[in-house]
């Protein structure tokens, strides 16, 4: 049943200090970017009664900015924004990928990649590509602002290393990826509009036949968008042969942990995650 509007404040903030008072003041004020996540429960009648900030618009949460050693993305980037900045494009396909695949066109308009990481599912499809490309988060409050490696912000489900007056102000990652080789699958009911089943990221550096660095990171397997840090331990160093394929493939089913839910089970998201890490390492 849709929510009582009566029971909500919102506010637009006219400047990031005054947001920054608004969610540091008691009992609180909760960032309102884009609204699909926010929208979707109110219509659900899930939404918490209260007051809500608009953050939309503030300039310090917004741009796409290249420095010669990092690209640093505004939380409130929307996809259509990711998937339309060349350097993004270029030096940053799996995340323009995952963008690409979020959601439809009004949706992509709208979301942020901000939004995306604090609502914090474990099925987002950004998160993964993110953790490939060794993303930071800029965080800011009144007391000041801190990095935070992405691969440590999200603790447990829907827990994170975020404290109630902070807003996350941008993604930053760093530049310099030539000889990467990558590749991002999202596996849903349908190509379009759907909520991943397995969603699964990687990268991989290979010097000849021995594999000099790795990256492997997947959504809708764990509690959390998972670094599968295991995984890739497995194969750093070692020559990429059939043994070693396998190997990665036991320690990634080990890994994770998926459960059944109303859009796949378990067994089929871990047979899935590992048919797609074995596709990626033999392609
Ligand atoms: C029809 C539909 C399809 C979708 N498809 C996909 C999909 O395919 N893949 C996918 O991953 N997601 C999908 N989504 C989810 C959603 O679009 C994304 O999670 C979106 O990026 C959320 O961003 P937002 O700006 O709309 O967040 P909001 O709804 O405004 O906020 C979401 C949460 O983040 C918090 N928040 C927002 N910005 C900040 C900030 N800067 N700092 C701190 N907290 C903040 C809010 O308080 C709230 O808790 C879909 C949603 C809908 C409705």
């Amino acid at each position: 049943m849709r929510a009582f509007l009566p029971a909500y404040d919102m506010r637009q903030a006219g400047s990031l200090d005054e947001a920054l008072a608004l969610v540091g003041s008691e009992p609180g004020w909760r960032p309102f970017a884009g609204g699909t996540d926010l929208m979707v429960l109110l219509e659900s009648g899930a939404l918490p009664r209260g007051r809500y900030v608009s953050v939309w618009g503030i300039p310090e949460l917004s741009g796409i900015q290249a420095s010669p050693t990092h690209i640093s993305i505004g939380a409130l980037a929307t996809y259509a924004q990711i998937r339309g900045e060349g350097v993004v494009a270029r030096e940053f396909p799996l995340l323009v990928r995952a963008a690409a695949e979020t959601g439809g066109i009004a949706i992509q308009n709208r979301g942020t990649l901000g939004g995306n990481i604090a609502n914090a599912s474990p099925a987002a499809d950004s998160p993964p590509a993110l953790l490939v490309y060794d993303a930071q988060l800029e965080l800011v409050s009144a007391r000041g602002v801190r990095r935070v490696p992405y691969d440590r912000f999200h603790r447990a489900y829907k827990e994170m290393d975020l404290a109630r007056d902070e807003l996350i102000a941008r993604i930053v990652l760093p530049r310099g990826r030539s000889g990467w080789r990558e590749c991002f699958r999202k596996v849903g009911t349908r190509d379009a509009q759907a909520i991943s089943k397995v969603c699964f990221a990687a990268a991989i550096r290979l010097e000849g036949k021995t594999v000099r660095d790795v990256r492997v990171a997947c959504g809708s397997v764990a509690p959390v968008p998972l670094r599968c840090v295991r995984t890739e331990a497995s194969l750093r160093g070692h020559a990429l042969d059939a043994g070693i394929i396998a190997e990665a493939r036991r320690a990634l089913e080990a890994e994770i942990a998926p459960i059944d839910d109303l859009r796949s089970t378990a067994e089929y998201r871990r047979r899935v995650a590992g048919n797609l890490l074995e596709w990626f390492l033999r392609s």
